[in-house]
């Protein structure tokens, strides 16, 4: 549990409780003085251009495939997660700066646009300037990935970054910015504020251009009312309550061995992590049995961390008692599992659908499982919910069909969570699960404005834009318009 203590905050490991992290917390004053360093390195990082800056991103990158041991084990000692969850964390995030840092000039870099006949006398031009500062909120489950996330699109963008970690893994976000500087000498483009809420809340009041917030629906909502007093924008990476559908067709072995990695893995404590599964009739059985025989392997200290928050905890027991006094059945673990800071792997089944354990985002080891007549169903129980981050659907004939109409921002077709590691495919969620993309074409989008240009290259054959048009070639307008547009198809 993360203090206070003399202006520093100090977070400790949460299986032991010994010291990982010591970090000077910064007033409301401190937050403003960095984002002002940052506006003025921002200026100077933009001046570099896509070319140089793409250069000292991979440069950055490789320190941090060097050092990725180093990286992990901070993390660990932080969050108590696995030392394989923290590498396969900081993988998919060197994964996005490798792809953000090659892609930035072809995807925001200036270009040509197409012209149009009515305005054929001007060329269009379109680029994505940056904002300047992007001030980014991260959460404590993935310290790596969920800040590097935005991190890499908005520096790739041409952005200063000023990162408020979660005051659970501070010295995590503090190792990502000494890293960067590192490589990046000049100007403090990277830079971080510590301490608690007031100290997010103050970064989003600072005059920041935009922010990038990752954390719980709840937490987001005052983001947002913050950022609406100087009308800042926002990204706003919440959480889900993300579910698996298993159709009749399915491989019903994989399907189990996701389902327990996509529930499980991080100790549950995955914003897209699977929290809830429907299996159709004929495969529930062999599905259940199977997650149930794969789960029971799972080893606390071993594959599943401790949770990092103590406050968790109270939540996942509640939803598991809950389940229980509603119906419900723990097929593996239940009420016992519970044995703070660690909660043994739990699946559940029978679980009414209007149960804290189905509705709420539990953030455990623990999954749902509920029979559903047809893939029809499982859609319509999976949508049902005011969240819509990802999801996961097993099946061969409609593993597609039944993804697109899931109500959320991603799916996995016979695997879980993959899309977060593609830096191809943007990332991000719908309803309760937030706005705006972080990964991906969209993800660097994100981190710019688009600046639109248009240059005169000839007069105007139909002048529109003036007021020496005559009546004739107001005329000529019309006609025109009816010809281009005025036939029916
Ligand atoms: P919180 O919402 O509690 O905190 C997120 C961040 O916001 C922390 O740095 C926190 O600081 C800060 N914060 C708290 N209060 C304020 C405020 N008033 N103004 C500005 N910032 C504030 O989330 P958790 O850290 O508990 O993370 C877990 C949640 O994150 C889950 O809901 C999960 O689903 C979601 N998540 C979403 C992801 C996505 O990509 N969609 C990815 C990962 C997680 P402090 O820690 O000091 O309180």
């Amino acid at each position: 549990m993360p203090v206070v203590e003399d202006g520093f905050l100090v977070s400790t490991s949460p299986a032991t409780g010994a010291e990982a992290g010591r970090l000077p917390v910064s007033d409301a004053e401190a937050v403003g003085a960095t984002v002002d360093r940052a506006r003025t390195a921002g200026a100077w990082w933009a001046s570099l251009g896509f070319d140089e800056r793409k250069v000292r991103l991979l440069r950055w990158r490789a320190l941090l495939a060097e050092r990725i041991e180093e990286l992990a084990e901070l993390t660990r000692a932080e969050t108590g997660k696995p030392l394989a969850d923290a590498i396969v964390e900081a993988t998919a995030a060197i994964e996005h700066i490798d792809w953000a840092a090659r892609n930035a000039k072809r995807v925001l870099g200036p270009r040509r646009t197409k012209t149009r006949l009515l305005v054929a006398e001007h060329s269009g031009h379109l680029e994505y300037q940056p904002y300047g500062v992007i001030g980014v909120i991260g959460p404590w489950n993935y310290p790596i990935l969920t800040p590097l996330g935005p991190i890499s699109g908005a520096l790739a963008a041409g952005n200063a970054v000023v990162l408020k970690p979660s005051e659970y893994t501070p010295a995590v976000g503090q190792w990502l910015a000494d890293s960067f500087a590192e490589v990046v000498t000049e100007q403090p483009v990277f830079q971080t504020v510590h301490g608690l809420g007031d100290v997010g809340a103050a970064l989003c009041r600072s005059g920041v251009g935009k922010v990038a917030f990752t954390g719980s629906t709840a937490t987001a909502k005052k983001v947002m009312a913050a950022c609406a007093e100087t009308l800042t924008p926002v990204v706003i990476e919440a959480g889900g309550k993300d579910a698996l559908i298993v159709d009749a067709d399915a491989d019903v072995t994989a399907a189990a061995e996701a389902a327990v990695w996509g529930a499980m893995t991080n100790a549950g404590q995955t914003c897209i992590g699977i929290e809830r599964a429907y299996a159709v009739a004929p495969v529930y059985d062999a599905f259940v049995a199977a997650v149930v025989e794969k789960a029971g392997k799972l080893r606390l200290g071993e594959e599943i961390g401790p949770i990092t928050m103590p406050g968790q905890v109270d939540i996942i027991r509640r939803h598991i008692d809950d389940a229980l006094a509603s119906g419900g059945r723990a097929v593996l673990g239940g009420a016992d599992a519970v044995q703070p800071p660690n909660v043994a792997p739990t699946v559940l089944v029978d679980v009414p659908e209007d149960s804290a354990a189905i509705r709420e985002e539990t953030f455990g080891p623990t999954l749902t499982i509920t029979r559903v007549a047809d893939a029809d169903e499982a859609i319509t129980k999976a949508n049902a919910l005011p969240y819509g981050l990802g999801g996961a659907v097993f099946g061969k004939a409609n593993g597609i069909r039944i993804a697109r109409r899931l109500h959320t921002g991603m799916v996995a077709v016979n695997s879980t969570l993959s899309f977060v590691g593609m830096a191809t495919l943007p990332f991000g969620g719908v309803g309760d699960s937030g706005f705006g993309r972080i990964h991906g074409e969209d993800g660097l989008r994100e981190f710019g404005r688009a600046k639109s240009i248009t240059v005169r290259r000839a007069p105007s054959l139909l002048p529109a834009m003036t007021f020496e048009r005559t009546p004739a070639q107001v005329q000529r307008i019309v006609k025109a318009v009816k010809l281009l547009y005025g036939r029916r198809p």
